[in-house]
């Protein structure tokens, strides 16, 4: 599974296994990451390409939230709003 481009600009939590910290970065941070400092704890953490998959996943109901918002801006040309 490629790593989603909608969540580019999405802001993903990833908890350290160290301290728990929660680090919040756009996912193109994470996508171009490999290793990491813990903000908190200074801990060196490695990020391989299936824990960046892991990660995407775990968000992507972010994504389908908001097609969900886009779709209800279409309307049918009598300018009912259409559900899908
Ligand atoms: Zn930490």
């Amino acid at each position: 599974m490629p790593l989603s481009l909608a969540l580019d600009r999405v802001i993903l939590t990833r908890p350290c296994p160290n301290c728990g910290h929660q680090l919040k970065k756009q996912g193109v941070w994470f996508k171009a990451v490999g290793q990491y400092i813990c903000e908190e704890c200074r801990l060196f953490i490695v990020m391989t390409y299936p824990e960046k998959v892991e990660l995407f996943e775990a968000h992507a109901h972010l994504i389908r939230k908001e097609r969900l918002r886009q779709v209800s801006w279409v309307s049918d040309s009598d300018g009912r709003a259409r559900h899908e």
